[in-house]
């Protein structure tokens, strides 16, 4: 989607409001987009049954051997289930009774086995000619669904491609992909073939793109912002064969580089606490001559990336590059405090919710003649968690008055309004802890790719360590906290998108293998921070140890393109 393989792509994105033109059209396209995307999920949930099923009938074992494990798995858990009666009633953290262990082993033992007969049936199963056959009709009927979904679809073709492109990555994975729920954001894309540079959209000639111009001065230093505020004007369909436009107000707060060419148009639109977000992107090809001015054509970096706490903060990463300059990513205990209002913010505000909500029930409770739709919706009030139904309660009393309900309903809509107010502090608060941060990522990434022409890191997938992060079993509910504030990952992509080649190196021994003198030493690699080799008695701060381990090894490079996010 990001222009071609071979030429890397930026992102530049500006701030941009509602429309002021083709609202409508807009509004339209984003609701046919989030349905075309959902029935895109319905073709693909369809597909894997008929895939599933065909498998199943090219394997003369596959039924049996599938109708064990579920059997096996309702017996673990009924032992499971016993156990833990067992325990509640005594009171008691046992793990069952030397019987049951037993038998948990026993059934875990045959799990095991026939999870290996079924991967190998299903291999087989995969290899044989009906099979086969079988799978490319269903292939050929996927394909052919998803033609007559987009040619329904009724949306502008830039659009479905971005879509079917996000798409394109539901055939991964073991977990088929999910419907989403239509909260009216989402994201409308403009392709421009052939690529347009900036010059060519503020002409206004183009029939898909077009910037009205700025004052010549807009970016000189000094000018007022307002120089840089214009108008884009993007297509979003067709009437005949005549553009359909959109135009949003949008400020420019950095010129489209010269020489880029754009390849991409984006309108995005997102839901921000209790408002509504534009933003425009353009996606820059920057293969022909865009000056990158002072980057450096040699030197290469190690990285070492991963959260460390520290007394002045959380370490992010530690650098060694081969001119033998270094240092670290540090983001600094006042910084971690921006993140800590935020979260001071929620807690007031569920703790105000957990006030209303008792208020509320009471209230209820002693009550006759309340309206049908008040019995109704308050039937599970108890158990809210959400503040947005009360509120969205709130807002339908507002225009549902009854008899009697004046001192209730001037509590909620107080309530209400006091909680949208702390809603949008909290995420605005939120949102800049992440902006200040990405900031000094990409400041660093910047420093470092004018320092470095490669940067060697550790082939870590930090998305899936976060995901699967478990604080309540590591003891430490700080792990997560810390770990999600550092977002090692976003500092990886900030070093990505700098532009440096980037080389992973196997995390093997990374850590635990002394720079000086190559022994591998055993020790705790989250407790200490300074370690000593036993065998040259260096003594080492292990982040650094890590990244000069990284600088030394050879790296292999990194095909995939960038992921970039928008
Ligand atoms: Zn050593």
């Amino acid at each position: 989607m990001f222009g071609n393989n071979s030429l890397p792509s930026v992102i530049y994105r500006y701030g941009a409001k509602a429309p002021v033109e083709g609202g409508e059209a807009v509004r339209r396209q984003l609701s046919a987009a989030h349905r075309y995307r959902n029935v895109l999920v319905e073709i693909e949930h369809r597909r894997r049954e008929c895939v599933a099923a065909a498998v199943r009938q090219a394997s003369p074992n596959l039924d049996r051997l599938l109708g064990r494990v579920e059997q096996l798995t309702k017996e673990m858990a009924t032992i499971r289930a016993a156990i833990k009666q067992t325990n509640q009633r005594t009171r008691k953290r046992t793990r069952g009774t030397p019987e049951q262990r037993a038998q948990i082993a026993a059934i875990g033992a045959e799990l095991k086995r026939i999870r290996a007969e079924i991967k190998d049936a299903k291999a087989a199963a995969y290899e044989t000619d009906d099979a086969k056959a079988s799978l490319k009709a269903i292939d050929e009927q996927a394909n052919r669904k998803v033609k007559e979904a987009r040619a329904a679809s009724g949306l502008y073709w830039g659009t479905y491609l971005a879509i079917e492109q996000s798409a394109s990555q539901f055939r991964r994975g073991k977990t088929p992909p999910k419907f989403q729920r239509w909260t009216g954001e989402g994201r409308l894309a403009v392709q421009i073939q052939g690529g347009m540079t900036a010059d060519e959209a503020f002409a206004c000639k183009d029939n898909r793109f077009r910037i009205e111009p700025l004052p010549v001065d807009a970016f000189l230093a000094g000018s007022p912002a307002r120089t840089r505020r214009t108008i884009a004007h993007l297509r979003v369909g067709s009437d005949g064969r005549s553009p359909v436009w959109a135009s949003v107000p949008v400020t420019l707060h950095r010129p489209i580089p010269g020489g880029a060419v754009i390849k991409w148009v984006y309108l995005t639109k997102r839901r921000v606490a209790c408002h509504d977000e534009w933003s425009l992107c353009l996606v820059l090809s920057d293969g022909e001559g865009w000056a990158k001015g002072d980057l450096s054509e040699t030197g290469s970096v190690g990285i070492d990336v991963g959260w460390r706490l520290l007394e002045s903060g959380v370490r992010v990463a530690y650098w060694v590059g081969s001119d033998g300059d270094y240092g670290q990513v540090v983001i600094p205990l006042a910084a971690i405090g921006r993140w800590q209002k935020a979260d001071d913010l929620r807690s007031i505000r569920d703790q105000r919710f957990n006030v209303i909500q008792d208020q509320m029930c009471d209230w209820l409770a002693g009550r006759d003649g309340l309206p049908d739709w008040m019995i109704e919706r308050t039937a599970t009030l108890r158990q809210w968690r959400s503040t947005a139904r009360l509120a969205a309660l709130a807002i339908h009393w507002r225009n549902n008055r009854f008899e009697g309900d004046e001192a209730m309903f001037a509590l909620v809509e107080a309530w209400r309004q006091k909680d949208k107010h702390l809603y949008e502090w909290e995420v605005n608060q939120r949102r800049k802890a992440i902006a200040w941060r990405d900031d000094l990522y990409s400041g660093v990434a910047a420093m470092l790719r004018r320092k470095y022409r490669v940067a060697r890191i550790e082939d870590t997938n930090w998305r899936t360590i976060q995901q699967n992060a478990h604080p309540e079993e590591d003891g430490n509910a700080q792990t997560k906290h810390y770990m999600r504030i550092a977002a090692p990952g976003r500092f990886l992509q900030a070093i990505k998108i700098s532009g440096m080649a980037v080389e992973t190196v196997p995390a093997k021994h990374t850590t635990q293998r002394c720079h000086a003198c190559g022994a591998i030493v055993g020790f705790d690699a989250k407790a200490n921070v300074w370690a000593t080799c036993p065998g040259c008695d260096a003594r080492w701060d292990q982040d650094d140890n890590a990244a000069r381990n990284l600088l030394a090894s050879g790296g292999v490079p990194q095909q995939s393109p960038v992921p970039l996010e928008c």
